[in-house]
This record gives C-alpha cells, structure tokens and sequence, in this order.
C-alpha cells in the first residue's frame, strides 16, 4: 500500500510569532490519522518549527533549496544546511519556483541529485498551465516535466521520490481539477513511471494532487484510487481547515 500524505505549503507565510501560533492550533487538532502529515514552512522558521513538532506526527519539510554544497550563492541554503537542523523532506518544483525564479528542468534536476546525495526526501511539484489543458497539451507537458526532472535516476531512488501533480491553473486560484480530471492525469503519470521503472515502481510511488484542496473537496479527490494525498496551500493556513483534509481520508 502507498503511503498518503498530506503536506500543507505554507509559502511565504507566517513569521515566527503566527508559525508558533498556528503550530498551537495544529497541535489541539493532531490525532492519529491514516496519512503522513507534513508541514513547509518559511527557511526563518524550520529549526523552531522542526523543534516544537518533532515529538509529534507532524514533519517539517522546507520549501526549497539550492543544489550546491556551500560556496557564493547570496541568499540560498544547501540540503546539508537542512539536514543539520533535522529537515528530512524537501519540495522541489513549485510552480511558483519555476515561474517567478525560473527554475527550469534542468535545474530541478540538480537540485533533485543534490537532496538525493543527502538522503533527503523530495516532494517534486509539476503540472501543466490554463493554456496547456485547453488545448490539449497537458499530457505531454506533464510527461516532459517528469522525464527531464527524475528519469536519469537509478529505480533505486525511487524510494525518496514523491510525486505532487499541481495544475498551475488550480494553484490559489478556487479553481480544482475535477477528481476525475486529476485521476485521470495521475493514472497516465503512473503509466509513464511503469513504462520507465515497472510496475513495483509505480504502485510504489505515491502521487498527490495539489490546487485547491479544500475541506469539501478533499474526500471526493482523495477518494480516487491514484491519487495518494495532496499538497495543500491556502487551507494550510488554517489549522481546523488543514485537519479536516487530513481526516479526509
Ligand atoms: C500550492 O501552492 O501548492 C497549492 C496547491 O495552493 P492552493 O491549495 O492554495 O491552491
């Protein structure tokens, strides 16, 4: 069985007194559920937050980071940083990474060998844009963005890798793929990773679905057999809101 997951983004949200206080909130709403839950908050509040959760079931997990060890890059952080303040999980790939920093493939996929090296765990975001799905290009693009960013990598690593297919359209905007929509894209994600890896590979990976992700939509798209959980922005925010997706499943 794949784990479930439901990983909450908390952007570039929260200074350390809302992280404490929404930390507060989640604590009075923690009870054991059936999904892995994860928390990305901003870099300033990792080591506090790592620290108030970690006799919890709650992980921290950072939002970004740079894929050299150390050296000249002004206002980035490395996997080693990370992992010496007990970060295990990283998100690569955000939409918003790729479209306000312009992080390319090429990119993602250094940063994705650089969390590797570390043992790190990496939750890898793609997913196509409002013009992509109109016209019928979202398969491909979908297809590209995993093939450039994850498959030089041995099936090996494959045990670090989960996946978070995000429609840029659906990011933030109320808008949600339909659960049909989003099983259907994460059956044919699947598809390609067993096409790639095989099929232990694929059943292996788990798939979440992120855009929108609400209390009254969560159960609906969780409910679909690939997918595996979700990457929640907005209603992150919200400590009774983000339970009620975790207890969704
Ligand atoms: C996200 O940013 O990854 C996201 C899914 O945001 P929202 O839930 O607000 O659409």
């Amino acid at each position: 069985m794949r784990t479930q997951i439901v990983a909450g983004n908390w952007k570039m949200n929260n200074d350390l007194m809302q992280t404490q206080a929404l930390i507060t909130d989640l604590k009075k709403q923690t009870q054991s559920s059936n999904a892995e839950v994860m928390i990305a908050t901003t870099y300033t509040n990792l080591y506090s937050a790592f620290e108030a959760l970690k006799l919890t079931n709650i992980e921290v997990v950072a939002q970004n980071m740079h894929f050299a060890k150390n050296g000249a890059y002004t206002g980035e952080i490395s996997a080693g940083m990370l992992k010496s303040i007990g970060i295990e999980t990283v998100i690569l790939g955000h939409s918003e990474r790729r479209a306000q920093f312009g992080e390319t493939d090429a990119l993602l996929a250094e940063k994705v060998n650089a969390a590797l090296e570390n043992n790190m765990r990496i939750i890898f975001c793609f997913g196509e844009e409002l013009n992509d799905r109109k016209t019928d290009n979202h398969f491909n693009v979908v297809e590209g963005q995993i093939k450039n960013g994850l498959f030089h990598l041995p099936e090996s690593a494959w045990n670090s890798i989960v996946l978070a297919y995000e429609p840029v359209w659906a990011i933030g905007t109320g808008e949600t793929a339909s659960p049909d929509q989003a099983q259907e894209i994460h059956k044919f994600i699947r598809e390609t990773l067993e096409n790639k890896y095989g099929v232990d590979v694929a059943n292996s990976v788990s798939i979440l679905y992120g855009g929108s992700v609400k209390p009254n939509n969560a159960k609906e798209i969780f409910s679909k057999p690939d997918v595996d959980g979700g990457l929640i922005g907005g209603a992150a925010l919200n400590a009774i809101d983000f339970y009620a997706i975790v207890n969704a499943f």
